[in-house]
């Protein structure tokens, strides 16, 4: 295909309704009739990255193989097109302003004031376009975060008005997504304020091509009608996003809809096939259809938010389906685990997830939990500051070195089992300077994990500072902690494991995300193996 398609997505009326799922979802549309798709979020923020974002404020931060530290709705995209993305499918203001501040000091304006507009609107704009000039995709979709009308889009939203210019007719089209509110003492589904928001979008100079209304009910063919009439747009391009059980539905409802077919019409590409969607819907079928039940504990410090495990929680349904297994997760957080609640609060699981994290509180606990796993057989994956509590939990009960530490935790420990990495210490700047992205490894012959990914060289990616302290790889391996994965370039021990358990293993980097409805990851899939196994010989 010549020329690269864009389609823009825009919010309206509230946030959290989902354009990272319509995205994504009509993106596998898209691709499932031949279309190379790839998807890219734009940030308003001024955080540089949301690598330095609390999980409280923002959720989950999404790692690209490329090491870029991404917006969770990068994971949907790579779960649902089993395509990787990369730095430059996420942007924000931060990065933005920063790009076109370092161009002003190499005297690049050559004099010039500095604006917004053109300045900040032709770097977006530029950014807008990288994925499209690299020849791999014939459609680029750009998520734009916030809601239309906030002073931080505006820019963003300006630059997509040049831009739909700049492309010239067929070549670009937006979608507006907006909730019609049901109001229950009414008894009635409420259009004004997407009149409103698309409103607000045309005093931008914008026109939305497509509407996607998210509903709680069903909309009438009067409502959509009324809702074309005012909002500037063809009734067929009034689409209806009714709440799903899950987001792996979204797909088949926009199918439904008609949304990729009245897209491509507006693009004028060609409609003449079927979206393929067998592998898909194959999925979806185990996943509804489970024919067993087990309960991971999740052992984390935010454990209110669904969205700071996006990525762990995501891969357990991925997981689950593969072993036709209802995963159910409950959450605990660790700072409850301490020795005198552990056992009935973690008696009743048949897995545990030691999660990922930064800082002090709540360590005991998961220490605690690492505890209660290894004594009772119980399955166990410990990921990143996971894997590195297992290291602890084991210096200290087995090895007996009782205050053996992580120096995250502790900096004056006289036993820093995690300590941290030689290139790390004299870091100063935070975002971006963890060891991020993809990395080698190799697996021990003859190991559990081995046996679990069926092959001896992996790349799985990381986001951390500390590391296993290899002075004592030794006396762990002797008293039966095997390093059984080896970064082959700097030695560091990337996976832990024990020999006489069923399933226990820590990992430092995260395979959560790399997990995908067209891959699963083998460690996922393994561990609710086991955990099933578990399960049964407890009842
Ligand atoms: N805080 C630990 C480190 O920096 C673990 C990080 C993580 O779990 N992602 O090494």
């Amino acid at each position: 295909m010549a020329q690269t398609k864009y389609i823009f997505v825009t919010g309206g009326v509230s946030s959290s309704l989902g354009k990272g799922i319509i995205a994504a979802s009509l993106a596998k549309l898209l691709q499932a009739r031949g279309y190379r798709t790839t998807i890219q979020k734009l940030d308003p923020y001024i955080n540089v990255d949301p690598g330095t974002l609390n999980p409280y404020e923002h959720g989950e931060c999404f790692v690209t193989e490329d090491g870029a530290e991404t917006d969770l709705d990068l994971g949907h995209y790579e779960r649902f097109l089993n395509v990787n993305t990369s730095q430059a499918n996420n942007v924000t203001t931060g990065r933005i302003y920063q790009s076109v501040i370092e161009k002003e000091r190499r005297g690049e304006f050559l004099g010039k004031t500095v604006q917004v507009v053109p300045h900040i609107t032709n770097e977006i704009k530029e950014r807008i376009q990288i994925l499209g000039k690299s020849g791999d995709y014939d459609i680029v979709l750009t998520e734009i975060g916030g809601t239309v009308g906030d002073i931080e889009s505006l820019p963003y939203i300006e630059a997509v008005r040049q831009l739909k210019w700049d492309l010239g007719e067929h070549n670009s089209l937006v979608i507006h997504l907006t909730l019609i509110p049901y109001l229950s003492a009414a008894k009635e589904l409420k259009t004004k304020p997407t009149q409103h928001s698309v409103k607000t979008l045309m005093e931008s100079g914008i026109n939305a091509d497509i509407l996607v209304c998210r509903t709680e009910h069903e909309l009438s063919d009067d409502l959509r009608r009324k809702l074309a009439q005012f909002c500037n747009v063809k009734q067929e391009a009034v689409i209806q996003s009714i709440d799903a059980s899950t987001i792996y539905d979204v797909p088949n409802l926009m199918l439904e809809e008609g949304l990729d077919t009245i897209t491509l019409k507006k693009l004028d590409l060609a409609d003449d096939t079927q979206p393929d969607l067998t592998q898909w819907n194959q999925f979806i079928q185990r996943h509804k259809n489970p024919t067993a039940e087990i309960t991971i504990g999740l052992i984390g410090k935010y454990v209110e938010l669904q969205d700071s495990y996006k990525s762990i929680l995501e891969s357990f349904i991925h997981a689950g389906a593969e072993n036709e297994v209802k995963v159910n997760i409950k959450s605990i957080h660790s700072e409850f685990l301490d020795v005198d609640h552990k056992n009935s609060i973690i008696s009743s699981l048949d897995g545990i997830l030691v999660a990922p994290g930064f800082g002090e509180r709540g360590i005991e606990g998961k220490i605690e939990a690492v505890r209660y796993a290894r004594e009772n057989n119980l399955p166990f994956f410990g990921i990143c500051l996971g894997m590195q509590m297992a290291v602890i939990e084991y210096s200290r009960n087995v090895l007996n070195l009782k205050d053996a530490n992580s120096t995250e935790m502790d900096d004056t420990t006289k036993n820093p089992v995690i300590d941290i990495m030689e290139s790390q210490k004299n870091i100063t700047q935070m975002g971006g300077t963890m060891r991020l992205g993809a990395w080698d490894c190799e697996l021990k012959a003859g190991t559990l994990i081995e046996k679990v990914y069926g092959k001896a060289k992996i790349s799985e990616r990381h986001r951390h500072r500390y590391e296993y302290n290899n002075e004592y790889k030794e006396q762990l391996e002797a008293a039966g902690l095997v390093s059984s994965g080896i970064n082959p370039q700097t030695g560091l021990v990337e996976v832990v494991e024990l020999k006489d358990h069923p399933w226990f293993i820590g990992v430092q980097y995260h395979p959560e995300y790399k997990s995908t409805v067209a891959t699963p990851h083998p460690l996922f899939i393994d561990f609710v193996k086991a955990a099933k196994i578990f399960s049964e010989k407890r009842k």
